[in-house]
């Protein structure tokens, strides 16, 4: 039976992690927080008291944390699953990261004789529980290959950019994008609301018109209703993405005003409620001023 670890347990890991359950792995855990960890283990997972541990004897093992630092105390930090992972095992890095730190511990975990393939994910916490993620891929073809039994249970779209780091800048790119719809989207609300216009009709307006990306249509009820029940992306994530894909733009498109503005934006609300919704942005927005 295929061994997995699976190490972050929040909003999407812990869906991910019930994946491979329902897939019949064998599969041990590890949380920062045990709590998160409590069903899994009745649903047959092992718990163990580090990554290190959790990663002994594993095939892959999949990680699902917040940032860098996150990703980097996983991997190599004091008890991190490097240590005891077999050579040739699979390191499968689903968190979004920075770039440089994708192409960092590509290095790093490569030198421990390990396949490091950067998987970033696009999805809500609802498609991680059902296995309907897109996974967002940059590895070797050859390692890809070998990383497609683990992958499956996660999704049903994998999309292959090219070479480690690769999966991450779509990732980046794709983020950064958003936070620009989700800013511009509030102001566009905002504006409506100052204008005295019928907001049930506007909110309908905007996700079904022109405008109406996914984010738009997730976005444009609940903050008209300021109904953030059920948050799936808090804004302090949002900024974590949007500045990422921000450096990542200094290097190879210096400039780039309006993703600016964009990180500018999920600064202030991550300033002031970092684990609040991302589209409570629109609180922020319509504040009165001055
Ligand atoms: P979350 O619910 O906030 O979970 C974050 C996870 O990271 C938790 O397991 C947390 O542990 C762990 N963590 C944070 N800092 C840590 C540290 N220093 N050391 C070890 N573990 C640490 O976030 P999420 O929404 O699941 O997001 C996880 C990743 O998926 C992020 O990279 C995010 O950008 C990405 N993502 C999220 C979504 C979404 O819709 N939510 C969609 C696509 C991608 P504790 O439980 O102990 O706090």
């Amino acid at each position: 039976m295929p061994r997995v670890a699976f190490i972050g347990l929040g909003r999407m890991g812990h869906g991910m992690a019930g994946r491979y359950l329902d897939a019949g792995f064998e599969v041990a855990v590890w949380n920062r927080s045990k709590a998160k960890a409590d069903d899994l283990i009745a649903r047959g997972a092992h718990w163990a008291a580090s990554p290190k541990e959790a990663a002994l004897g594993a095939d892959a093992v999949v990680t699902m944390v917040a940032d860098d630092d996150a990703s980097r105390a996983v991997w190599i930090g004091k008890d991190g699953a490097a240590a005891s992972m077999k050579p040739g095992a699979l390191a499968i890095e689903c968190s979004t990261v920075s770039h440089a730190h994708a192409l960092d511990m590509a290095r790093e975990l490569r030198s421990c004789g390990l396949i490091y393939i950067d998987c970033p994910v696009t999805g809500l916490p609802s498609a991680a529980a059902e296995g309907k993620l897109t996974l967002l891929v940059g590895a070797d073809a050859a390692d890809l290959e070998k990383a497609r039994p683990y992958l499956a249970p996660l999704c049903t779209t994998v999309r292959h950019f090219g070479a480690v780091g690769s999966g991450t800048v779509f990732k980046l790119i794709n983020n950064l994008m958003g936070a620009v719809q989700i800013a511009s989207l509030a102001e566009g609300v905002a504006i409506a609301e100052r204008a005295g216009l019928d907001m049930n009709l506007v909110a309908e307006a905007l996700s079904t018109g022109a405008v109406a990306s996914p984010q738009v249509i997730r976005h444009s009820k609940r903050m008209v209703a300021r109904d953030f029940s059920g948050a799936s992306f808090t804004a302090a994530l949002r900024h974590k993405d949007a500045a990422y894909a921000v450096r990542l733009a200094e290097e190879l498109l210096p400039g780039v005003p309006v993703s600016r503005a964009a990180l500018a934006a999920y600064e202030t609300a991550k300033a002031s409620a970092p684990d609040d919704d991302e589209g409570a942005m629109i609180k922020i927005v319509s504040r009165p001023k001055g």
